[in-house]
């Protein structure tokens, strides 16, 4: 939806283009001016002239509500910042401009055997997107988040001026940066540590748990014996069968897994996209009813044991990548996620919240929970030791606002919080109960950044 584009002051060659975004959930469209640089110094040229209403950065968009907007400011798109630095095969480590995407990451170190050392449930966000989200995957519980694996970045303050920030020179701006929804700079480079694996494929083992018990004693066992583990869970299913899940987990396969035809090339990896969504949905595809079968053919197609399944790394980690733009299937009003994180200890909150989804009779299309291990010193970032649930709601359910009000009163008096990459509309009192360190964040922020020239739709809804 690009209009005219203006140059930037002094910059005729950086078009800045009025456009109206969404997050990932296709709600709460703003309209923004987006500049796409394709180098950090022209970043900087960027912040120096931002508007009064502020800048700020935007990866691949992943993020589900508007962390990435800026109403009536500047929006900086880093897909331009994508190349990759270099590596060293050697040791895993990569350097790499913060525009590049997990994806290309992947199709670079996969083949020297290295793969990324946590991995959301897509891999189309940035590493710039990573860091400011402090993002966790399925093996949270042995290798925390995104940050710990990062050395350093390169983050360009306010000013224009560029620092490079590791842990230990500077962690206070380091760690308000990890999980900071890019409001304490733009990331342009980062080093990442990167894992080693001997193939591209994992060995999978798949339970049919038939209630919520059974579920997370089975996800309690599973992170005891596997590195990955997740449960899709059916999040319409009641009484007897409240928290029916199918759980999966797994390990990086090694080569001798492999059937023997596909040994000769271990680390192959070429995914695609197979399937596209419908260019439009009808509004209300996806309801209660539609849910509840799917759910039901989800649940009653997966076996009740199977172990040893290889998968392809994109349907172990990304399956919702196979179907290019699946967002629309929400049609045009769009869709609400929901991550909560109750700690351990917990357990009878977060049987209320399942409860109270079912009986709302509130239809999630992708429910997943899981388990986290503990979380790391970024002050906004959202894990911490327990219990994770993440829901997908289309925004048009009836009484989803107070149902959504209510399970956030249920997490914050647990002492859990909400997702800050996917939150769309806890207010600030309720963040403030949730994110005890909120306020060592506001102290680095206003002291990098007096003016607050850094904002987002999101800061702003927030007070960050
Ligand atoms: C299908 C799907 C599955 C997902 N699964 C998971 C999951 O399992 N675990 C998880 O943690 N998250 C998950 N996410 C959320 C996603 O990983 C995060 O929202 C991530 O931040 C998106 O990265 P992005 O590049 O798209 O960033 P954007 O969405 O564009 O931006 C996100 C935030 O990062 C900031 N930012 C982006 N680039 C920079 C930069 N260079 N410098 C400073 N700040 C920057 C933005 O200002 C914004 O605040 C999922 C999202 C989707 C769509």
């Amino acid at each position: 939806m690009a209009a005219a584009a203006d140059p930037v002051p002094g910059r005729p060659e950086l078009p800045i283009s009025p456009t109206v975004l969404t997050g990932w959930g296709r709600i709460d469209p703003t309209s923004a001016r987006v500049a796409d640089p394709m180098r950090p110094d022209e970043v900087a040229g960027l912040l120096r002239t931002a508007p009064p209403r502020g800048a700020i950065a935007r990866g691949l968009g992943r993020s589900y509500n508007n962390a990435a907007q800026n109403d009536g400011g500047l929006v900086i798109r880093t897909t331009g910042l994508n190349r990759i630095v270099g590596m060293d095969e050697e040791a895993g480590v990569v350097t790499c401009e913060a525009g590049v995407s997990l994806e290309q990451l992947m199709r670079t170190a996969l083949p020297a055997g290295w793969f990324v050392p946590v991995s959301p449930g897509t891999r189309q966000v940035t590493v710039g997107g990573a860091i400011a989200a402090d993002v966790h995957g399925k093996h949270h519980h042995l290798a925390g988040s995104f940050a710990r694996h990062v050395r350093w970045f390169d983050l360009l303050l306010p000013g224009g001026d560029e620092h490079r920030v590791t842990p230990s020179s500077d962690p206070e701006l380091f760690w308000a940066t990890a999980g900071g929804m890019g409001l304490t700079g733009v990331i342009t480079r980062a080093e990442v540590q990167l894992k080693k694996v001997e193939t591209a494929k994992v060995a999978v083992d798949t339970i049919r748990a038939a209630d919520m018990d059974e579920a997370m004693a089975c996800l309690a066992d599973a992170d005891n014996r596997y590195g990955y583990t997740v449960a899709w869970l059916d999040c319409l299913a009641r009484g007897p069968h409240l928290g029916r899940s199918v759980v999966t987990s797994g390990d990086f396969a090694v080569v001798s897994d492999l059937p023997v035809s596909q040994r000769g090339n271990p680390l192959a990896f070429d995914p695609v996209a197979r399937l596209r969504a419908p260019a439009v949905c009808p509004p209300g595809l996806i309801n209660r009813y539609t849910v509840a079968l799917a759910n039901e053919a989800w649940y009653r197609k997966a076996p009740k044991r199977r172990d040893g399944e290889i998968q392809s790394i994109g349907a172990f980690f990304h399956p919702l990548d196979g179907i290019r733009n699946w967002n629309t299937v929400y049609g045009p009003a769009g869709f609400r996620q929901y991550q909560c994180v109750v700690p351990f200890g917990a357990e009878a909150v977060l049987r209320r919240v399942v409860e109270r989804i079912s009986a709302a009779r509130a239809p999630s299309f992708v429910t997943v929970l899981k388990r986290f291990g503990p979380g790391d010193d970024g002050y906004l970032s959202f894990p911490m030791p327990g219990w994770t649930l993440a829901l997908d709601f289309p925004a048009r359910t009836s009484g989803l606002a107070d149902l959504l009000r209510g399970l956030d009163d249920l997490v914050a008096g647990a002492g859990g919080r909400v997702y800050l990459a996917k939150d769309s509309r806890v207010s600030p009192e309720v963040l403030a109960a949730m994110y005890p360190r909120l306020s060592d964040f506001r102290r680095v922020r206003a002291a990098i950044d007096p003016t607050g020239l850094l904002a987002s739709d999101l800061s702003r809804r927030l007070e960050l």
